[in-house]
Order: C-alpha cells, then structure tokens, then sequence
C-alpha cells in the first residue's frame, strides 16, 4: 500500500498552478455537532478520488464558485481552474493522502471539518518518493438537492523528502515498549505476587533509563486485591506511566460499539486515582482487536478522540504473554531444563517476529517506521526483560518514549477497515490491503502448551 502521501505535491503544485490572493472567511470554530459520519464519507472519498485521478469525481465534489487556498495563500477559484488544477496534479503525482479530522461542525445549510493530514507522493516523472503533513479546513455547503459541497478549502503544510529520516532509521531503529494488563498479567508461578512482578519490570526498566514507559491498566483487576493495588502503586511511584486497556479488556468484536465505550469511560477513575497528574489518556486494544464492522471501528475512534485519547498503536508483537503459564509450570516442577528452552525459545520467537515486523513495514508503508513493541506485565516477562533489552541494543534499537515514537506520521494513519483479528499497525494494512507477507516461522505454540503438564 501506498498510504503515506504527497499532500506536499499536491500543495506545491496546487500552488504553482493558483495566482492572486486571497484572505480565508470568518468560519465558525465553537460548534462542535456530533455530525462525523457523512463528513468522514466525504473525507474519504475525496483522498480516494485523488489517489484514484478521478478528476471529474474531485472537481464534482466543489461548488462550482468554489475557493481552494494553498499554504503559500495562493487561491484556485470555481470549476474551470479547479479542474485544470486536478489535471495537473494527479499527472505530476500520485497522492496517498490520509485526514484526521479534529473538529466537525454542523449549522444550517454550512459545514466544516478541519484536522490534520499526511500525504504519501511519488513524482510519477522520478518515482522520487516525498512526505507532506499539514492542516486543512473544509467549508462545505448544502447544495439545492441536499448534498454537501466544497466551497472553501483551506491548507497549510510543508513537504519533506523523508529520505534522511528514514535512512537514520535503518541504521538506528526505535522501539518503545510497552505492557498490557497491568497490573495482573497471566498466573503467577510459585513464590510471586502482584506486587513483586511490577516492581521487577519496573527496576529493570529504570536500570535502562526508561522511566515514562507505558503499562496499560484493567481497572478490574484492583477489584478487592491489595496485591494487585499495590503493584499498580508500585509501578507508578518507580516513575512509570499508566493508559487504558478497558476494564475488563473486553472484545470489541463480540460486544456492540456502546458496550465498549462503556468500558472505556469506567477505567477512568482508576487511572486518575492512580495515574494522579501523568497524562492517562493513552488507549490499547484489547487483543489488538480495533471492530470486526466498520461502524464499531469508527464509532469507537470518535469516542476515543473525543475523551481525548490517543490509540497506542503497536508495531512489533511476538505474543510474549505466551511463554507465561508453562513457565509457572515448569517453576512448580522445578524443571531447569524446560525453563531453559523457553527462555531460548521466547529470544528465538521476539527475533524472528522483530524482523518481521520491520520488513512488514517495508512493505506497508515504503520504509521503516518508529516501533511500538507491545508486551506484558507478566512474572516471566521480569525473567526475560533484561535479555530481551539486550537482544534489541545489540540490533542497534534506541529507546523512546511512547508519546515521542508515535508523533511518527505513519501513526496517524488509519487503515479504516474492519479486520476482526486486528493486529499491529503494519499487520492491519498489510491485511486491508491484502499485502503479501514476507516468510516467517510459526511460533512454538504447541510445544508449549503442553510443556511441564
Ligand atoms: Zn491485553
């Protein structure tokens, strides 16, 4: 897929193409109707039509004394120089242009939308790839037969080459990490608690300087366990931050949109409890499972954005949570031999599924990408964390904050498809876009189930 894109392109040449000024019209900012649906439909096909060069489609969605404003405050007027403006850009570029919309608000017969973008470019004459991010603001219209029409569109935005980003990364890729279902994560093995566990994990990560990480919270579990209370204490007072994972880490693909939401909105007062003044408002997905229907994946995208969360998107998972249950098995057997071999076998599966998640994004996105690496707050994870930090210094991975790898614009992307599996970010466009995956070894699921019984 080709999901990154060329706003830039398209502004540069919009620009080139436009003369005159122009001043914007006062605009309406302090309605904010919950009114998304038809104008993400509208959004949606406007990138598509572009990325489709469907010329008559993109100048159709105008009114024909239409205004288009480029960054530099050049102006395109009504049908005739929009469409010449269309002909010129889908001939110069190929735009994969994503939106995300911030505000929407609905009066009477006028509309707007405004957000941010990103936009995927290829100068078709070079294949020179380029990266544009901005603003935008769309002004729509209702036209005499109901439809909603352009008729002011403003934009701001700069276009980079990405090439040096993109080349650092390869030399020195960046992972946060990050754990889910604190702050009780699979059983425990004989002679663990709670408590012990986050405090291990929380040690060892602040060994590596690498307070500020993430671990995401079933409020649930704090129901009537000073263990697991305390754990959640522990992990916060060592400096480490806390996000939602729901309260019971519910599905999202067996339960209705309103059902989750629910969920969300009574894991807050956990977080603020113990979350005090950190910034809470991070989001996992249970299971990495974003809605099986594009109504529930939508729907809870807007309640999210508006609650004022962020979606911690993942890019690296080697289902680590695996490894878990065996080892209390193992440890209850006192079996030396087969903790060996999963310890050999978790550092064997991370490697391999690092590697894949990285030529995933190869294909996905045209380049490597800052990387979220999820894991859990389980007993063998404290076994395993040391290693596995090393295993990731020693391919050259630098370590980041959450906030600080996710400003990456690939993480403002949507692949906005219903996938009932979900997966990592790459993993969800990989799929939507029916991508072929590089080869990969199945993890050794079934050896391990059985491991210690
Ligand atoms: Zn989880």
């Amino acid at each position: 897929m080709r999901r990154l894109v060329l706003l830039a392109g398209v502004i540069g040449a919009f620009g080139a193409l436009a003369s005159g000024q122009s001043s914007h019209d006062a605009y309406p900012a302090d309605h904010n109707v919950a009114v998304g649906d038809i104008f993400a439909t509208l959004r949606g096909d406007w990138a598509r039509n572009l990325h489709d060069k469907k010329i008559d489609a993109s100048v159709a969605e105008y009114s024909t004394d239409a205004e288009f404003f480029d960054p530099g405050g050049n102006t395109v007027r009504g049908t005739t120089e929009l469409r010449q403006l269309f002909a010129t850009i889908t001939a110069t570029y190929d735009s994969d242009l994503t939106f995300t919309s911030l505000q929407v608000g609905e009066f009477g017969e006028l509309a707007y939308d405004a957000g941010s973008y990103q936009e995927a470019l290829v100068l078709r004459a070079t294949g020179k790839h380029q990266h544009s991010s901005g603003t935008y603001l769309t002004v729509y219209k209702r036209g005499s037969d109901g439809r909603w029409l352009i008729s002011e569109q403003s934009w701001t935005g700069v276009v980079s080459d990405g090439a040096e980003t993109i080349a650092q990364l390869a030399a020195h890729p960046v992972v946060a990490l990050t754990f889910d279902d604190l702050p009780a994560a699979g059983s425990l093995p004989p002679g663990q608690n709670r408590n012990k566990v986050a405090a291990a994990l929380a040690a060892e990560l602040k060994a590596n300087h690498l307070e500020g990480t993430y671990g995401f919270v079933n409020a649930v579990k704090l129901e009537s366990d000073p263990d697991a209370q305390q754990a959640l204490h522990t992990w916060v007072d060592a400096g480490m931050n806390i996000g939602s994972h729901t309260w019971s880490h519910i599905s999202l693909s067996a339960n209705p949109a309103e059902a989750f939401e629910h969920e969300i909105a009574i894991n807050e007062p956990a977080l603020a409890e113990y979350g005090e003044t950190r910034d809470w408002h991070w989001f996992r997905y249970p299971f990495l499972w974003e809605g099986d229907t594009l109504d529930k994946r939508r729907a809870v995208r807007a309640y999210l954005r508006d609650r004022g969360y962020r979606i911690a998107q993942v890019s690296l998972d080697f289902e680590d949570y695996a490894w878990n249950d065996a080892y209390g098995r193992c440890m209850g057997k006192e079996d030396a031999q087969a903790i060996e071999w999963l310890k050999q076998s978790y550092l064997d599966t991370a490697t391999e599924y690092i590697r894949l998640g990285r030529e995933e994004q190869q294909i996905a996105f045209g380049h490597e990408i800052p990387n979220v690496m999820l894991l859990h707050a389980t007993a063998f994870t404290t076994l395993m964390l040391p290693d596995l930090l090393e295993l990731l210094q020693k391919q050259g991975f630098r370590f980041a904050g959450l906030d600080e790898v996710e400003q990456d614009p690939a993480y403002a992307l949507d692949p906005d498809a219903a996938l009932k599996y979900g997966g990592t970010l790459p993993d969800q466009f990989m799929d939507s876009r029916k991508l072929k995956y590089p080869t990969f070894k199945p993890k050794p699921f079934e050896r391990i189930k059985h491991l210690c019984e």
